[in-house]
């Protein structure tokens, strides 16, 4: 061997154990730097010496030049389907089937089996010879197959050659590995917007992808889509002694292949059962797709005697979890007004059911992707339902869409109201800027109503619904002017009820100031925002007069929520609304350390951060002293910051202070300046 030659196969080596380490176990050893510095030496090796390129080089990885169709490839042993479990019946069923067959000195007790996700992609096989990868192969009819050698070559986790790590078995003679070529859903996601951005088609689901992807022609086209492969099965195997299932995944696992952690090796049938369900739990929270488990004897020699029957081995079977996708047609599109105005697109459909609810409506998102997926009433589309998430639509299917059919149009007026519709700012949302609209009113009094808000108890969404219809609600405020009489005359308002209903309205207006703001329903103002605004402006007066730039300085508090807020207060319908709230007995002010008398008000107009940790007082007791001597203290260090009071590890606040020229103290300092120092 050439010292070039030499040369050469030390790079490989040592970049597909980088590849491994990088794409299989998910722990890198080296930098992206050192990384490409490796990968760029070998390509220029390669360029001078183009005789000496090998299949497992990972320069390969890039695909090939296009075919003009796949080669045919049969198996060597049948790629059998499996047979399917709906329910725990199914399972019992199967269980009692294999008993019947058993061999005699073998009882139900004796069996291990082995439990593996079944992810939703593609089967392929793979076969190495010595340790190098020599085919790739899809599951075709399981008979024959298709060659996509090329493609298969450009997944990173797919090893060019065998084992992968230096400690890993000898590499058999011969060996097909079986598995499945998948697309992790994150990256799945991030494809599908870059798509969007781009303008150009976005895909469906990532099974059908990674199966588009594995199916191309051009393998460069492969090469770019973020696939990736895990091991589950040995196909044939000459030169290793392998008995079970559990010990091949080990063996795979051994050799540099990427295998399922998430499996089970157990002997009792009830806990397969189990760790089935545990995983059906979890199959919104994997960073895959998996359409079920696969339960299998483990034993070769077990499996061998109980055969095949039809084209299902009998010792195997995939437990089937519900579906989650559906065809379905769009009957309508319509506009549902919220709380804030804002107008969401949803879809009518004809009824479906998907894994075992019937879904007829379908959330579009917003006018904005709407567009931008091009859906239409009468298309055919994909509806999705994932766990709790509300169905959506995910995509029309072209070939099915009516030759009449136009683009949907976003509505110029309120579906509810019949105003004008609008986009404030930039944003791609749609509004209802009609204040007095009945649907937003409807959605405010069950907000502002709500446990999170003013947790008004026994006021639902029926009776907001009712009280805004019969028009004894016209805004919030109203709420604290129901009189017993008004709810006495109504139907099904017995005395009890409206006592209770009209104690649980009294009750509401001891809650503290920030549940009233969250109540108010000012876009990005929940609980969170809701308790910085009211600790640095602890007062509604106060609150009014605050400028987008005081806002602003609140820690936590971003210029488009200071936007949101002064835009609020600056609509006359709200402020009207805030003047009779005043006249309600609702709580307007924070509660707040009451001013001391006795104390005297050194501090007043003056303006405090507090960071790091003080030597006697907590943060809480360094606050409440300020106020005390009638200064304020706010949460981020500004120009209008007067003084920070700085402790130990104060960290970036200081930094800041010290840049902008903010004096700072420590927390004897503070008391020297509140007693006149
Ligand atoms: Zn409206």
């Amino acid at each position: 061997m050439s010292s070039v030659e030499t040369r050469l196969a030390e790079l490989r080596k040592e970049i597909n154990f980088h590849l491994y380490r990088y794409h299989t176990l998910d722990d890198p050893i080296i930098s992206d730097a050192e990384y490409d510095r490796l990968i760029n030496e070998l390509r220029r090796l390669e360029e001078k010496h183009p005789e000496l390129i090998t299949p497992d080089s990972p320069t390969q990885r890039v695909g090939a030049e296009p075919l003009e169709g796949f080669e045919k490839v049969t198996h060597p042993i049948p790629m059998t389907s499996l047979g399917n479990a709906f329910d725990d019946d199914d399972m019992h069923n199967w269980l009692a089937r294999i008993e019947r067959l058993l061999p005699e000195d073998i009882t139900v007790a004796d069996l291990e089996f082995v439990v593996e996700p079944k992810i939703d992609g593609l089967a392929v096989a793979l076969t190495y010879e010595n340790g190098l990868l020599v085919q790739g192969a899809t599951r075709g009819n399981g008979v024959e197959g298709e060659n996509v050698t090329a493609n298969v070559r450009t997944i990173k986790n797919i090893p060019l050659r065998i084992p992968t790590a230096s400690n890993g078995p000898p590499p058999p003679a011969r060996i097909e590995v079986r598995g499945e070529v998948y697309m992790p859903i994150a990256d799945f996601n991030k494809f599908n917007q870059e798509q969007i951005a781009k303008g150009e088609k976005i895909y469906a689901n990532p099974r059908n992808f990674a199966a588009g992807s594995l199916r191309q022609l051009d393998s460069k086209i492969t090469a770019q889509r973020p696939l990736a492969f895990f091991s589950y099965a040995i196909g044939y195997v000459e030169g290793a002694a392998i008995h079970t299932q559990k010990e091949a995944l080990d063996y795979l696992n051994g050799l540099g292949f990427s295998v399922n952690p998430d499996t089970l090796h157990t002997g009792q049938f009830v806990e397969a059962i189990n760790f089935i369900h545990a995983w059906m739990e979890r199959r919104d929270n994997l960073p895959y797709d998996a359409d079920g488990a696969v339960l299998k004897i483990n034993g070769f020699a077990l499996q061998e005697h109980l055969g095949v029957v039809g084209n299902a081995p009998r010792w195997a079977i995939a437990y089937k979890f519900p579906a989650r996708e559906a065809t379905t047609k769009v009957l309508k599109i319509q506009g549902n007004v919220g709380r804030t105005g804002q107008i969401t697109p949803y879809a009518n459909l004809e009824p479906v059911n998907i894994g075992g609810v019937t879904v007829s409506q379908a959330t579009l998102h917003n006018y904005d992707d709407l567009a931008k997926k091009d859906i239409r009433q009468g298309d055919t589309v994909v509806v999705k339902r994932a766990g709790d998430v509300i169905p959506q639509v995910i995509k029309p299917i072209l070939d099915l869409r009516p030759p009449d059919s136009q683009p949907h149009q976003p509505p110029a007026r309120c579906p509810v109201c019949h105003e004008p519709t609008a986009h404030l700012g930039d944003d791609v949302a749609l509004f209802c800027i009609n204040a007095a609209c009945p649907a937003q009113l409807v959605r405010q009094i069950e907000y502002f109503v709500s446990r999170g808000a003013m947790d008004i108890e026994g006021f639902g969404i029926k009776i907001g619904d009712r009280l805004a219809g019969e028009e004894l609600i016209k805004d919030i405020a109203d709420i604290y002017f129901l009189t017993r009489e008004q709810l006495l005359a109504l139907e099904g308002f017995a005395d009890k009820k409206v006592d209770n209903l009209l104690d649980a309205i009294e009750a509401s207006k001891k809650q503290p100031f920030q549940r009233f703001l969250i109540g108010l329903g000012i876009r990005y103002v929940g609980s969170a925002v809701a308790g910085l605004v009211a600790d640095a402006f602890p007062s509604i007066d106060r609150l009014i007069k605050a400028g987008q730039e005081e806002l602003e300085a609140i820690e936590g508090v971003g210029p488009r929520i200071a936007e949101s807020i002064v835009e609020w207060f600056s609509r006359p319908a709200n402020q009207t609304l805030i003047e009779k709230f005043r006249r309600t007995g609702v709580t307007l002010e924070a509660a707040g350390p009451p001013v001391d008398v006795d104390k005297a008000q050194t501090l007043t107009g003056l303006t405090f951060v507090i960071t790091g940790t003080l030597p006697t007082w907590s943060r809480e007791e360094a606050k409440a002293f300020i106020q005390q001597h009638g200064g304020k203290v706010t949460g981020s260090v500004s120009k209008k910051t007067d003084y920070l009071v700085a402790g130990e590890k104060a960290g970036s606040k200081l930094s800041k202070a010290q840049a902008l020229g903010v004096l700072v103290l420590d927390e004897n300092g503070l008391r020297e300046l509140a007693s006149g120092g």
